[in-house]
């Protein structure tokens, strides 16, 4: 029978140390909150059933923005030190008896799939298991005035990262203990493990899994991921509809007053649809038409904000995002300017988009043709994605 194992994720400290205003785990990578990343690894691992969040009890809003809809266990808040957090959180899994528990920092976001595997795989093994790195440079040892006093044998150090795996009955075990007898200084759960008496065993670790403390972290760790994102595309869309019976028009998912409405078979917002066939180009998935046809009845009069969510959502999927929006409105009438910004919002919200990310533009084809007779209006959009150059398969 599988472990029932179960995840406690370390978000508790105040970690201003990477600069800004937020403390380090909810600093965002390319719009990611660091904890989300985190979390997230755990949470979709086949492997995991449960995730205990540990956090600070100033951080309860910035925590349920950051992992609204990822299925956790609700966050519990942490203790002074790191030790305590764990505790916490393995005290709020008691009660689920799970076999193995993986203890992790949030501040290491780049943790992989196979790497969790691994430590479930050695937890279980060995009850308790810690991934290492070996020691690529020389290290020596330092009295207090920076004189080396010994060179270590490199051959024999490691390098510790988390997730660390414990059998979970030994570990809430030894963390009571060291709180009984009043320790409260372990930087880590091997560390604690080792004092306890537990034979520790180790792991491939990747170099990848790096802990996020300085702002350079951050600087560096931004820049892999866009690097890892280098299939850049340009997605184009055009569409038109004409103008009959009605009060208003919806443009980019904002109603606007005019003295006709836009006919068509959903709510016929020129804007959105043509920015969703601009996405689902970039992605080369076909176009609206096809995943919303219009021989269906469920889209009669449909709100087309579900179309761009959905062209959005496509483009998660894919593990890429949405670099760019960019859309011109060709009509007479109504007057765009004054709603510009509006538009610019909602498509920003409906796709997930910053607004700064989200171009609007309008023009009049100048009297001359079906727009110029005031007949009905087009839009045009460009949509540049960026894609994984490797998708998972
Ligand atoms: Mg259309």
């Amino acid at each position: 029978m599988a472990a029932n194992v179960a995840a406690v994720v370390v978000a508790g400290g105040r970690g201003l140390r990477a600069g800004g205003d937020l403390p380090k785990q909810y600093r965002e990578l390319l719009g990611e909150p660091v904890l989300r990343l985190s979390v997230a690894a755990l949470a979709e691992h086949s492997g995991i059933s449960l995730v205990q969040a540990v956090i600070h009890q100033d951080d309860a809003a910035l925590f349920e923005a950051a992992s609204a809809d990822l299925a956790l266990l609700p966050p519990v808040c942490g203790g002074a030190s790191r030790q305590a957090s764990v505790r916490a959180g393995l005290e709020a899994l008691e009660p689920h008896r799970p076999d193995v528990v993986l203890v992790h920092d949030a501040a290491r976001p780049f943790l992989s799939d196979a790497l969790i595997t691994r430590a479930i795989a050695a937890g279980r093994e060995s009850g308790a298991a810690v991934p290492v790195l070996a020691v690529a440079e020389t290290v020596k040892t330092v009295d207090a005035a920076g004189c080396v006093t010994a060179t270590l044998d490199r051959a024999r150090l490691r390098v510790v990262q988390t997730p660390q795996a414990f059998g979970f009955a030994a570990l809430l075990d030894a963390h009571r203990r060291a709180k009984a007898v009043g320790r409260d200084d372990f930087t880590d759960d091997a560390a604690l493990a080792e004092w306890a008496g537990l034979k520790v065993t180790t792991f491939a670790g990747e170099t990848q899994n790096v802990k996020l403390t300085t702002d350079d972290d951050f600087v560096r760790a931004e820049a892999a991921k866009l690097a890892a994102l280098s299939d850049v595309r340009t997605g184009f869309g055009f569409d038109v509809h004409r103008f009959g019976d009605g009060d208003h028009v919806m443009l980019g998912g904002v109603r606007i007053s005019h003295r006709h409405g836009l006919s068509g078979h959903s709510d016929a917002d020129v804007v959105l649809h043509a920015l969703v066939d601009a996405i689902l180009g970039a992605l080369a998935e076909g176009d609206i038409g096809v995943h919303f046809p219009p021989t269906d009845p469920q889209w009669r009069d449909a709100s087309s904000d579900r179309f761009l969510a959905f062209a959005a959502e496509r483009v998660r999927a894919r593990g890429g995002r949405i670099a760019h929006l960019d859309v011109t409105i060709v009509c007479e009438a109504p007057r765009i300017g004054p709603h510009r910004d509006a538009i610019r919002a909602r498509i920003g919200e409906i796709a997930a988009v910053p607004i700064e990310r989200v171009g609007l533009k309008a023009t009049t084809s100048e009297k001359m043709g079906f727009t110029g007779r005031g007949e009905g209006m087009a839009a045009f959009a460009n949509a540049t994605v960026r894609l994984p150059w490797r998708e998972r398969p």
